[in-house]
């Protein structure tokens, strides 16, 4: 992956890909002092790029550090990366990370640095592929109390227990995990968020020690306009068994459709349907969707 072509947006300046390296020494190496973005261009447009931004520079505030460029100046940074990189449907992943100038738990001087990469990511969206569902394993890791990690902070060190408990599911063959919290919970699979529907209407954990996903509040927000149900709540695993559909949502996953977690099945309907569209339609870039 790190010998590619094109360039990467480096502390301000355009590198190439392969000469964009840090020292091993870096704090966010070393304590996972380190924040980033997971965004996709559709047609050369980021879909909600200012969001993410503001979100990039909140996510690093909640690790005490302060990335020094603007929103302004990231939405920027994040136009001029794909159009050197002649990419229109692409995935763009900013990150921003403390630097190697002082080793130890405190490091209260190093520098900030800022990074953003792109690369080419069509979405290949076949509803009736899609529709088929994906199978979801239970994970053994919960998703911590907030009042022991900044659970609204997109920070690296937060992902250490979804890579453990993807790379198990995967080896299990399904193809990602459903976390709990530390209560019991149902809280997120490990890069996406997760929505079910009980009677017409969609019921989704409350984001209260996980990320409260921009695609999720765009679905939320669409469901809406539909005229769709949608209740915020706790939801507890013995409830999987009274729902009829399920789908995940994230940059990434967009609405992808579930049909099995552990032994619950679910037959994607026609309100995993209408949302997957509405999505797919929403995303699109806005002069070419009027
Ligand atoms: N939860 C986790 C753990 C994630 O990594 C993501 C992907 N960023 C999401 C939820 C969904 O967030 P978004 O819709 O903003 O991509």
């Amino acid at each position: 992956f790190d010998q590619r072509e094109g360039v990467i947006w480096f502390d301000g300046k355009l590198v190439p890909w392969q000469d964009a390296t840090l020292h091993v020494l870096s704090h966010g190496l070393h304590y996972a002092s380190c924040v980033f973005e997971g965004e996709r261009a559709y047609g050369g447009a980021i879909f909600k790029s200012t969001e993410h931004s503001q979100r990039l520079k909140k996510s690093a505030e909640y690790l005490d550090f302060e990335i020094p460029f603007s929103v302004e100046e990231i939405d920027a940074a994040k136009r001029l990366v794909l159009e050197k990189n002649g990419q229109v449907d692409a995935y763009v992943r900013p990150v921003a990370w403390r630097g190697s100038e002082m080793m130890g738990v405190s490091a209260q001087h190093n520098k900030i640095h800022l990074a953003i990469a792109t690369w080419e990511w069509p979405s290949y969206f076949d509803p009736a592929q899609r529709l088929k569902g994906i199978r979801l394993d239970m994970a053994e890791f919960r998703r911590p109390d907030p009042a022991t990690i900044p659970c609204k902070s997109k920070a690296a060190g937060l992902y250490m227990i979804c890579t453990i408990s993807k790379h198990k599911a995967e080896r299990k063959g399904y193809a990602d995990a459903l976390m709990l919290d530390w209560r019991g919970q149902v809280a997120e699979c490990t890069g996406a968020n997760v929505f079910f529907v009980k009677d017409g209407a969609l019921h989704t954990p409350t984001p209260d020690c996980f990320l409260d996903g921009i695609t999720r509040r765009t679905v939320i927000e669409l469901a809406k306009r539909r005229g769709f149900e949608v209740v915020e709540r706790a939801i507890l695993p013995g409830e999987l068994e009274g729902f009829s559909e399920c789908f995940i949502t994230g940059t990434a996953a967009e609405v992808t459709p579930v049909a099995e977690i552990g032994p619950y099945t679910f037959v994607p309907g026609a309100i995993t349907k209408a949302l997957l569209e509405d999505y797919m339609a929403e995303v699109q870039p806005k002069a070419k969707a009027a």
